[in-house]
């Protein structure tokens, strides 16, 4: 049986592990995201030593973005307008190359990459069509059709679409730097946190902050259904810890389409179009041993 890496690259800490799947997962290291050169090169190094246990067929790398996941482009491979400091223009991919020289590299954003392991274990095994959202520090969406994660001329940035706000009941101006109250804006962790004052898992399943944050979620869910029509949308990442708003935005996406969509996935099966992930906290390190797994394949 083949053995394979993967590193799920985020913003605050890295995590690698070797194995083959969520039933053989051999070894694994978590370190705090700092440096490019001190963080992937202590990747390299757990690699390394683990190379020398058991040869790996390929390592994964699920990384933080934007990234330039184009194998054509003379930047594939890098982290490019990343707002992290030091970070802009990172050539993640060659570092690690460089370094392991002989071992097949898969590369994409960690939100691809978390879709990919649910798609091969856990909430969308089967589904030819369908979406997975992280709703963390940022908002992020992959959306693969056929096993497979859509590129277009980059990658999909969901969580940067617009919603509307209606300034009387949210006088919240948003904070992403690029739009201030797109979806990331006004949705994400750091968002709650800011227009409440306090972290959303500090604040009670009475608060008001979820009633308004069902709503611009079930809007964005609303507007992917419109555009892709997904079999199921999977919703993960710290905030969706809040497992009440799953309830809360599945009625208020049923609201919103009024039943205009005649399918039983919204009409009779609400639940299981918008679930939590599967694979729980191991999806990200999961999905980039399932992007090592697809890099030999393809
Ligand atoms: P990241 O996006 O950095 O990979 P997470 O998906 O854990 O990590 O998202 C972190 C964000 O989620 C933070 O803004 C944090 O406040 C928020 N968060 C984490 N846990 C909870 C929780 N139980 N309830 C609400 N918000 C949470
Ligand atoms: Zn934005």
């Amino acid at each position: 049986m083949s053995i394979f890496g993967g590193i799920e690259a985020g913003g605050t800490k890295f995590v690698c592990a070797v194995g083959s799947s969520p039933y053989n997962l051999r070894a694994e290291a978590s370190f705090p995201t700092t440096t490019p050169k001190e963080t992937i090169g202590r990747a390299i190094a757990f690699f390394e030593e683990q190379q020398q246990k058991t040869p790996l067929a390929a390592i994964g790398i699920a990384s933080f973005g934007p990234v330039d996941p184009n194998p054509q482009s003379p930047t594939y491979g890098y982290i490019t307008s990343t707002p992290k400091p030091g970070w802009t223009n990172t050539d993640f991919m060659g570092t690690i190359k460089g370094a392991l020289p002989d071992i097949p590299l898969g590369f994409d954003t960690d939100v691809n990459a978390a879709a990919l392991g649910e798609y091969k274990w856990g909430a969308a095994q089967g589904l030819d069509v369908f979406i997975y959202l992280t709703i963390g520090t940022g908002i992020g969406g992959g959306y693969l059709v056929g096993g497979k994660p859509i590129h277009g001329a980059m990658h999909p940035e969901m969580g940067h679409i617009r919603l509307p706000r209606d300034p009387a009941r949210d006088p919240f101006s948003g904070i992403c730097p690029y739009h201030g109250d797109c979806m990331e804006g006004l949705a994400s962790g750091p968002a709650i946190e800011k227009r409440w004052g306090q972290k959303g898992s500090a604040l009670s399943p009475k608060h008001p902050a979820w009633d308004l944050e069902a709503e611009y979620l079930a809007l964005a869910l609303v507007n992917y259904t419109g555009i892709i029509m997904p079999q199921r949308i999977i919703l993960g990442g710290g905030v969706m810890q809040q497992s009440h708003l799953f309830p809360m935005i599945q009625q208020q996406v049923q609201g919103l389409l009024n039943g205009y969509l005649q399918i039983p996935e919204i009409l009779e099966d609400i639940d299981s179009y918008i679930v939590p992930p599967a694979l729980g906290n191991k999806a990200g390190v999961l999905g980039a041993i399932a992007l090592a797994q697809y890099s030999v394949r393809e």
